[in-house]
This record gives structure tokens, C-alpha cells and sequence, in this order.
């Protein structure tokens, strides 16, 4: 047995970038693997990882630990250019790993001592480069790396670099590598896709090949190791999509974060949607978690919100919670958090993501016990016989002020990483108007120092006058807040018990989901969940939009309706 050589891998890389076929690729990589398999087996899976470019497998929260100014330095220290002179190449060139290579080659003074480099010689350097952290661990981390250019080729050094940046440019999709190992195994794809789909790892899927086909067909979700989660596709119409699926399991859908949480061992973690590790910034959602579940291994999914008075706010705020790294317990009073359940993907030692989701759902309700902090999405099983239900639900869930709702296909799998016609999204139609301010008021609590809503009004194109439509107070960050705040001070035309009068001059985009009717306002109708889009400066008082257009999207909207 041999060890690989880095060389060998570089070699397979520049001849995968140049064949644009995708079937060709796939068998320049199958047959590679199969020559790995048989001279150095004990290296397939970090093969299989370098060719996504990758160190870590997808599940693992390690980062690579090396940023480009990191290359910079070190490349810098042993050839002498100056770190402004290599990234106005950079800037140049855009490719890191091309401007290694011809620094490399064009070097004359110095000699490298050449010691031929392996895969896990490249693969460990790189791997220990993240756990350094503190004092001097940049010197520690340039070291690791610099003891890797000084022993490569200036091919070898484009393709560090390139996986140290995490762009290896060689055009290998995770779909390919699944073709290619399904070919070079001889073993059929949809076991392939289903065990890498399961494991999050492509690189197990590839050891375990090298074992038997039982061994990858027994590959499965293991609490700790998040996997990626099912997507949704756009629904067309509550209607259309019903009658299209059969029956339906319908759910509010919710505005947070989706999160999966794995507990095993007696501990919680939480990862979002994108795999990442946000257990430390939302320490009360373990909190819940523990308490509503029994201690014994589980993965379930939900989505966590923020709210104020039990309701939820805006979506900004959850995003706040989760990029905290500081004051977390503070952020904790300021921002409440509720988890909304909706799936179990692992029970008590049994993957349960392949039972059909309804199976799943009576698990979880079964096994969770909810509270004012963990709830179960609200349902409704629905069939065309009786769409109104989900439309019921859909206007409930909108007047909650939650998003909208989804569709899921009652018998179907969670499919991770797939966005099929087993689970759809359906929002209200956002329409937007741009609307002049004409008047307003302050806001309340944090907010009482600004002007927290704002009356809006559209042209009335008959009279040349501007009639009122709509208040709109969301949608507004805190910047905005202020600095249209201090814009509309020296707007105010008249102000009367805490109510502003404006001189029209500011224009807003305002997104909403529907017109109705209305006595409340001069136009004679108003909008549903107006949002504030964004202050449009680029159009001028003579570009407001004008009833016309209102009744216009009205009689679309009628058209469309559902019902
Ligand atoms: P989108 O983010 O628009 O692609 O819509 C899909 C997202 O909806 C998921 O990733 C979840 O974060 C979120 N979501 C909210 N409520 C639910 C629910 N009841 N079931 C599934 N996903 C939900």
C-alpha cells in the first residue's frame, strides 16, 4: 500500500476542470476512486472530501481555520513580495489560487526543500490550522501552511490555496460525486443517495462502500451529526396545490429560523438551516427543549421566533438572537423566543425520517409535551373536498402575523437536502404601492421618541389631491426609524394631541397582502399587513401611485381570489 501522493490528486483536479461533460467527470472521479480503493484505501475518505474541496464533512461545525490574508502573509514571508503587492494581483486576477501558482513559478531565489507531499500530509496541516486559537495562533497557523508551500509544486500550492478558500473551481457537484462513487462501487445510486442524504458525510458513504453494499445501506441519521433539511417549493394557490396533492397536511408557516435540534447523551445542540452551530446564542431554547421532551436520543425540527407579549415580531429580531455572541442573557429579556415543532427525524435509537410525515407527526405528538415555549405548528389535514379549511387556516395564520402556509404530502418522507413536491410554501401576494407621508404619529415604548407610524396617502388621479389609504408602522429597523424621523421634523405642518400633519414630500414603498374596503380613509379602502419596504428618494412626487392603480391590482386580486 501506498500513500497517496498530493500530486496524483492535483493531477485528477486539473483533468476534471477541463472536460466540461458531466458524464466524464463523473468517470475520471470513479475511476480514481477505484485505483484509491485498492492502493491506499485508508485515504478514501479524505479524498472524497478534497474533491468537494472541502476538510470537514458538511455535519461538522470546524471551519477551515485560514483566511486569505493568512496566505497572503505567509506567501509574502517566503517569497519576499510585499502582502499590497499580492492582493493588488487579487484585485487583478480574482483567483487566490492562480496568483499562488505564478508567484510560486516565477520565484528565482529561493529554493524549496522538496519533500514530496501527501493527501494527508496537505489534509492534516490544513485540519490543524482551526484548532489553534488565542496567542499567537496566527504565526501557528501561517506555519502550518508555509511548511505546505515550501514543499509544493506551484500546481500543488494553486490547489491548497484553492481549498483553503473553499473554491476549487473544478466544477465536481455533490451530484457528480455520487454518480461517480455509485459507478465505481457498482452499487445503485439511489443507495448511494440515500445513505449520503441520511449521513450528511460523502466520505463515510465512500469507506463504507469499500466494506459491502449492507454497510452503506446501513448507514443513518446519528443525533450530533445535523443533517441538511428538506426545502419547499413555491406553491401556486392553496386551491391548485391541494388538488394536486390529494391530501394535505396543512401547517402555519412560521417567520423564524428553522432549526434542527439533536439531543444525545443528555445534551442539546441546535444548528440552523445552514448546519451552523447556534446552541450558545439560544440557551433558553434548551432550556424548553429538555423540559418537553423526555431524556433519551432525538433529532426534531421546528422553527424558533422571537416575540414580544407571547406575539411574534418581526423576523430581525431572531436574527439578532442568533449572531449574539456577547450579553446573551441580557438579549434573553429583550427578546423572548418560542420554538414552533413541526417534525421528529430520530427517536430513542430509530431513524424515523423515512416514516411517512404523518407517522411522524403522531410521534411527535405523542412524545412532546408542549408549553407557553414549545408549541407544535398548527394543522390541518386537508383534502379537495375541503380547501376552505386550509383556507381558513391560511387567513388565520396571516392574521396572527405569522407568514403564511405549507403543504406536505401526508405519506412522503423527509427528503433532506431536496426541495420537492412533497412540501410547498404559500405567502399572502405582496403588492407594493409607493405611497407619499402625510401624516403620522409617535411611536410607543423603545420607540417613543420617533415617529412610529406613518399615515400614507396615493394621488387621486381625478382630482389631482392626495387621498389617504393606509397607517404603516412594520417594516421600519431602528435606523430608519431615526433618520426618517429626523427628515419628517421639518415636515410637520401641524401636530395635534400627539397626531402629526406632513408636508407630502417623503415617498414610501409599502408592501401589503390585500386591498379592502374601507370608511376609515379618504380613498375608501385600505391595505392589509402593510410593511414599509424602503424610502424612495429615486422617484419624485409626480411617480406616487394614484387609485387608478389601486383598483386596478383590486380587480387582479378579485380575479385571483381563491374562492
Ligand atoms: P422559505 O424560507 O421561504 O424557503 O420557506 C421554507 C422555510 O419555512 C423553512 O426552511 C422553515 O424555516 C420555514 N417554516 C416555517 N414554518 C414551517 C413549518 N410549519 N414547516 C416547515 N417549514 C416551516
Amino acid at each position: 500500500m501506498t500513500k497517496t501522493s498530493y500530486e496524483e490528486l492535483v493531477n485528477i483536479y486539473e483533468e476534471i476542470s477541463v472536460t466540461s461533460a458531466k458524464l466524464e467527470k463523473r468517470d475520471i472521479v470513479a475511476k480514481f476512486l477505484k485505483k484509491i480503493s485498492e492502493n491506499d484505501p485508508d485515504s478514501i475518505y479524505d479524498i472524497t472530501l478534497l474533491l468537494q474541496g472541502k476538510i470537514f464533512p458538511p455535519w461538522s461545525d470546524k471551519k477551515m481555520g485560514v483566511s486569505t490574508n493568512i496566505i497572503i502573509e505567509a506567501l509574502s514571508k517566503i517569497l519576499g513580495e510585499s502582502p499590497k503587492d499580492i492582493k493588488r494581483k487579487l484585485a487583478t486576477v480574482g483567483d487566490m489560487g492562480e496568483i499562488t501558482e505564478e508567484l510560486i513559478k516565477n520565484n528565482k531565489q529561493v529554493t524549496f526543500f522538496k519533500v514530496p507531499l501527501t493527501v494527508k500530509k496537505v489534509i492534516t496541516n490544513l485540519r490543524n490550522t482551526v484548532d489553534f486559537s488565542g496567542h499567537n495562533s496566527q504565526s501557528k497557523k501561517i506555519n502550518m501552511i508555509l511548511e505546505l508551500y515550501t514543499s509544493a509544486s506551484p500546481l500543488e500550492a494553486k490547489y491548497i490555496t484553492r481549498t483553503i478558500t473553499e473554491q476549487l473551481r473544478i466544477g465536481v457537484g455533490e451530484g457528480i460525486l455520487v454518480d461517480a462513487i455509485s459507478k465505481a462501487y457498482n452499487i445503485d445510486k439511489e443507495i448511494i443517495d440515500r445513505a449520503y442524504m441520511l449521513s450528511n458525510d460523502l466520505g463515510e458513504v465512500a469507506s463504507r462502500t469499500l466494506e459491502s453494499v449492507e454497510s452503506v445501506k446501513s448507514l443513518s441519521i446519528t443525533p450530533g451529526k445535523p443533517i441538511k433539511p428538506m426545502l419547499a417549493q413555491l406553491s401556486p394557490g392553496i386551491k391548485e396545490s391541494i388538488e394536486e396533492m390529494g391530501e394535505v397536511l396543512c401547517e402555519t408557516k412560521y417567520d423564524g429560523i428553522r432549526v434542527q435540534i439533536h439531543h444525545y447523551d443528555s445534551n442539546t445542540k441546535i444548528f440552523t438551516r445552514r448546519l451552523e452551530n447556534v446552541t450558545e446564542a439560544l440557551p433558553e431554547i434548551v432550556e424548553y427543549i429538555e423540559s418537553a421532551l423526555p431524556d433519551v436520543d432525538f433529532i426534531v425540527e421546528g422553527e424558533v421566533i422571537a416575540t414580544q407579549d407571547n406575539k411574534p415580531i418581526s423576523f430581525q429580531y431572531i436574527l439578532q438572537r442568533v449572531k449574539r455572541k456577547y450579553d446573551i442573557d441580557k438579549m434573553r429579556d429583550e427578546i423572548p423566543l418560542k420554538v414552533f415543532l413541526f417534525d421528529v427525524l430520530y427517536y430513542d435509537n430509530k431513524t424515523i425520517a423515512e416514516e411517512p410525515l404523518i407517522s411522524r407527526r403522531e410521534l411527535l405528538e405523542k412524545i412532546v409535551t408542549t408549553s407557553d415555549n414549545v408549541e407544535l405548528s398548527t394543522k390541518k389535514i386537508v383534502t379537495p373536498d375541503n380547501v376552505q379549511d386550509a383556507i381558513d387556516l391560511f387567513n388565520w395564520s396571516v392574521e396572527s402575523a405569522h407568514e403564511g402556509i405549507m403543504f406536505k404530502a401526508i405519506n412522503s418522507p423527509y427528503s433532506p437536502g431536496k426541495r420537492g413536491k412533497n412540501m410547498l410554501k404559500y405567502k399572502p401576494i405582496r403588492e407594493t404601492l409607493d405611497c407619499v407621508i402625510t401624516g403620522g404619529s409617535y411611536g410607543k415604548g423603545r420607540r417613543a421618541k420617533f415617529y412610529g407610524s406613518y399615515l400614507l396617502s396615493i394621488l387621486d388621479d381625478e382630482t389631482g389631491e392626495y387621498k389617504t389609504l393606509v397607517h404603516a408602522a412594520t417594516g421600519l429597523d431602528d435606523e430608519l426609524l431615526e433618520s426618517l424621523t429626523k427628515r419628517m421634523k421639518k415636515l410637520v405642518i401641524k401636530e395635534e394631541d400627539g397626531s402629526l400633519l406632513f408636508k407630502p414630500e417623503v415617498i414610501l414603498e409599502v408592501a401589503f397582502s390585500e386591498i379592502v374596503e374601507s370608511n376609515e380613509y379618504e380613498t375608501g379602502y385600505s391595505l392589509r399587513f402593510p410593511a414599509i419596504i424602503k424610502v424612495r428618494d429615486d422617484i419624485g412626487l409626480d411617480q406616487v401611485d394614484t387609485v387608478s392603480k389601486l383598483k386596478q391590482i383590486l380587480e387582479l386580486q378579485n380575479v385571483n381570489n381563491i374562492e
